[in-house]
């Protein structure tokens, strides 16, 4: 590919295997493939297929996907099992099962939970993702589940988390940690609960969104001496945090997320219903949203990001992940959006690469196939013509807006490649074929095409 304005000699370029395909790549950015460390393939709630979600990702650049539980093992499995061997159009999968999925009845004692893990393990799956549980059980599944050295990841619900936080989880053994919950309350000085109002209501998700906006003003304030110390007992242990920031940025701007001008062309019609305000979907908790929601949110986010931005600087690893299919998020574009969160955090542009594809890669264990645009590793490229490090957004599918010298107003950049196992995507050809099904399934519904939410 060379580097721009510096000519190959011709004598020094790798030869050409017979059989191989060469691809003229000259002027453009070549990046290691991304790692989407909190990829839902899709629920049937959101009505989207695996297929959708793949391109989604493929087109953003995402060959590998890490799936925190999703419509159980044996589907996530054969899924897996079809993209190793590249009969599918996907990244590779990891799978997580979500702790306790499948199990009869639910999980009530530590030896159940033991018995749980085994099983998980025995169907292939790559770990586990928890939602919380009693102690005696969050201790009995991590140990079971290093033992037979498989990874795991937790979203800390609120219920639990009084008495098991992102703390406890990480002197267990958990190997990474979702979102944020549970961080405030590992950070908690004065307090050993949330103060929430005490008819709360996790059921209610207006009480449970809006209450939870409020948490990271209860932890301790950044940088003081118990801050520290978490932050470095955290580093010691070698925690890997997920964030998906752009998971809860619709409660800081709903407007913004709602009217992302990629729901026009690319979301499915059945997954902008699941998105409206409803009491019945997840993560749909509208039911008087407004300024001062907003407001509690950004200061959450601005305390949030801190401790991001410095666990980073202190050596430790956040990993890029999107979480999308929720909350007015959509597959691929959420993951590009997420680059964009963490710069607002602080990082910089090559640290928002390096969490996106190396960082991704060792918190998986898989550092020594992929991360990286290394001999020997797997083959798992991002190709774009415009740099991505001067804006970030020339990485979504709709591309960005740039004024050119005529005064012409132009769309640039989108991934022009993915290449996942030496294969190569046209990314704007699986973008092509994601609107064709969102236009179809349009059509078949009685939506008008360009208005997403808006019926004849
Ligand atoms: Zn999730």
């Amino acid at each position: 590919m060379g580097y721009p304005g510096i000519p190959i000699d011709p004598e020094k370029r790798p030869k050409l295997e017979p059989g191989g395909k060469e691809l003229d790549a000259s002027g453009m950015y070549l990046l290691p493939g991304f790692v989407d460390m909190h990829g839902h393939i899709g629920g049937k709630a959101q009505g989207a297929d695996p297929d959708y979600v793949f391109k989604l990702w493929m087109a953003h650049g995402v060959t590998t996907v890490r799936e925190p539980s999703g419509r159980g093992v044996d589907f996530t499995m054969d899924l897996k099992r079809k993209s190793e061997k590249n009969e599918i159009i996907a990244p590779r999968i990891l799978a997580y099962t979500g702790f306790g999925q499948g199990a009869d009845g639910g999980i009530s004692t530590a030896a159940e939970a033991r018995a749980w893990v085994r099983n998980n393990a025995s169907k292939g799956a790559d770990g586990i993702k928890f939602f919380g549980a009693s102690p005696e059980i969050m201790k009995a599944a991590l140990d079971e589940n290093n033992k037979l050295g498989l990874r795991s990841a937790c979203h800390h619900a609120q219920l639990s988390v009084a008495r098991w936080n992102v703390l406890h989880s990480a002197r267990a053994g958990l190997t990474s940690m979702e979102h944020w919950y549970g961080l405030p309350e590992a950070l908690f000085a004065d307090r050993t609960v949330q103060d929430y109002p005490l008819d709360y209501n996790y059921n209610n998700e207006q009480h449970r969104f809006e209450e939870a906006g409020k948490l990271w003003k209860q932890a301790a304030a950044p940088y003081s001496d118990h801050w520290n110390a978490v932050m470095d007992e955290l580093l010691a242990l070698d925690f890997t945090l997920v964030p998906t920031l752009n998971i809860y940025e619709a409660s800081r701007d709903l407007q913004r997320a709602r009217r992302a001008e990629w729901h026009e062309d690319y979301t499915l019609p059945s997954l902008w219903e699941f998105y409206k305000p409803s009491k019945i979907s997840h993560g749909s908790y509208w039911h008087y949203w407004g300024t001062e929601q907003e407001v509690a949110w950004k200061e959450n986010y601005t305390l949030w990001m801190t401790f991001i931005n410095e666990y980073k600087n202190r050596g430790g690893r956040v990993t890029t992940g999107s979480d999308s299919g929720f909350i007015y998020q959509l597959y691929g574009f959420a993951y590009i959006r997420e680059m964009e969160l963490l710069r607002e955090a602080g990082f910089h542009p090559l640290e928002i690469i390096r969490s996106a594809t190396l960082n991704g890669a060792e918190a998986l264990g898989m550092d020594d196939k992929i991360g990286t645009v290394t001999k020997g590793k797997l083959a798992d490229f991002v190709i774009v013509e415009e740099n991505p490090l001067k804006n970030l957004k020339v990485l979504y599918g709709t591309g960005a807006i740039k004024l050119t010298e005529d005064n012409e107003i132009a769309r640039v950049g989108g991934v022009k490649y993915t290449i996942k196992d030496g294969i190569i995507y046209d990314a704007k050809q699986l973008l092509q074929d994601v609107k064709e099904m969102v236009d179809a399934a349009k059509e078949k519904e009685g939506y008008k095409i360009r208005q997403p939410g808006v019926k004849d």
